[in-house]
């Protein structure tokens, strides 16, 4: 059996979803499992419902209408008709209910977000699902909550896999036989039985889950990009397709944030030697990138560029001009993690300790509550991170890009050279 993802882009539109269909009637042979993600940018939308509903804001209403509006538009286009619609109507209708009600004071923001994001999936889901099988590509959709068994950590969730793996093996086996299954990425179920997500980009990861318990022969994620490049395509130019990377250079990659990869993508299908393939689902006869365990070492020739956009700049220098060494940064770190703030780069000096991570106005105000007692805490937003992969192999596109921007922070490895620009 194979496993296809579907992300965001893919089925960001009326359009689109008619397009996952002909890829799905032209590429799939054998049994499969497809994995969706929520529609073109709902999760974001989603977020911004959240933030609203946790803190009683006017627009909430507003916001939830967009998001109704959003799906009807694109099951409209579909034509699919009533009866069909009735069960993705009972998802707005669940979500309706949930924002018009007061919030449970007790309740924190990590788990209304569980709560509300996951809808993004289950509507896309129940649509992509519904219109398969209207134009007579038979599927079955399956709740992923029922089988991704997680931690109870909101947001952030484990896998565990010793009760999500016969879970799934014992009960998707058999059906998979028969017909496509058609599920959702990134949602997930806690052992309190409450839903969980694992992490923004999740659904990559979802797919890589679904492989690892089914045994797969393979992992295709559909992109509107032609496979993994050198560069994002959007902002560089010159970007190169990688046709062939071996699951360790994938995995460095998506630590340093390439965005085509959810970073733990790779783990599971390395210990099974299941192969990623990441297509364009634009042009599917395009042969993309392969990621397997014998690939050449492409990335020893290739540079390399990953770009993150909207990252914080953190100092934290300590009050007592205490060294920052072993005792300070043990509860520095416990702040961080504390807070689910995951860093991108830090670096520290006799008296301070300095990081970047990706905007969060909760999370920053965490932070600052957690550490502000011992130390002095200066947060400025606006930076970007970039890191370039075999940096010595020639430099034109890192002097135009830093250009005259000041360098905040500076950090190189033998590979990897990572800085965080002042916007
Ligand atoms: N919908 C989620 C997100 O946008 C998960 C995913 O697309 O992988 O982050």
């Amino acid at each position: 059996m194979r496993v296809f993802k579907f992300g965001g882009a893919s089925v960001r539109s009326a359009g689109a979803v008619k397009n996952v269909g002909e890829v799905l009637r032209t590429q799939s042979e054998g049994p499969l499992l497809v994995v969706i993600s929520a529609m073109g940018k709902i999760t974001n939308k989603l977020e911004e419902l959240v933030e609203a509903y946790y803190h009683t804001k006017e627009t909430k209403k507003q916001l939830f209408e967009e998001v109704r509006f959003f799906h009807q538009e694109i099951t409209n286009e579909l034509q699919i008709d009533e009866y069909d619609y009735y069960e993705v109507d009972n998802l707005l209708i669940e979500l309706e209910c949930i924002i018009e009600k007061k919030r449970d004071e007790s309740s924190s923001y990590d788990t209304e977000y569980d709560r509300i994001v996951p809808f993004g999936e289950l509507l896309s889901t129940k649509i992509v699902s519904t219109y398969l099988n209207k134009i007579g590509y038979k599927n079955r959709w399956i709740d992923a909550r029922n089988f991704v068994i997680t931690t109870n950590k909101n947001r952030a969730a484990n896998v565990l896999w010793d009760e999500s793996v016969p879970l799934i093996k014992g009960s998707l086996e058999p059906l998979i036989e028969k017909q496509t299954i058609l599920t959702q990425g990134f949602i997930g179920r806690g052992l309190n039985h409450k839903n969980t997500t694992l992490g923004r980009e999740g659904s990559d990861y979802t797919a890589a889950i679904f492989a690892y318990a089914l045994d797969a022969e393979s992992v295709t994620i559909w992109k509107d990009v032609d496979g993994v490049m050198n560069a994002d395509p959007r902002r560089f130019e010159n970007a190169v397709l990688i046709p062939k990377l071996s699951y360790n250079e994938a995995i460095e990659l998506a630590y340093y944030g390439a965005s085509v990869l959810h970073p733990k993508t790779i783990q599971p299908l390395k210990n099974k030697a299941i192969p990623l393939y990441v297509k364009s689902f634009l042009d599917p006869s395009k042969p993309g990138t392969v990621i397997l365990e014998n690939a050449s070492r492409t990335l020893n020739e290739t540079q390399c560029y990953i770009v993150k956009d909207n990252q914080s700049l953190i100092t934290i220098a300590s009050k007592d001009f205490s060294f920052i060494v072993e005792d300070n940064l043990e509860i520095i770190f416990n702040a961080f993690n504390t807070a689910g703030v995951q860093l991108n780069l830090m670096q520290n000096s006799a008296i301070s300790f300095m990081a970047c991570f990706t905007a969060d106005e909760i999370k920053s105000s965490q932070l600052e509550e957690l550490l502000s007692d011992k130390f002095n805490v200066d947060l400025e937003k606006g930076h970007t991170l970039l890191t370039v992969f075999n940096y010595n192999n020639g430099n034109n596109e890192l002097k135009s890009i830093v250009n005259s921007r000041v360098i905040a922070l500076e950090q190189k490895s033998s590979s990897a050279l990572q800085l965080l620009l002042r916007d």
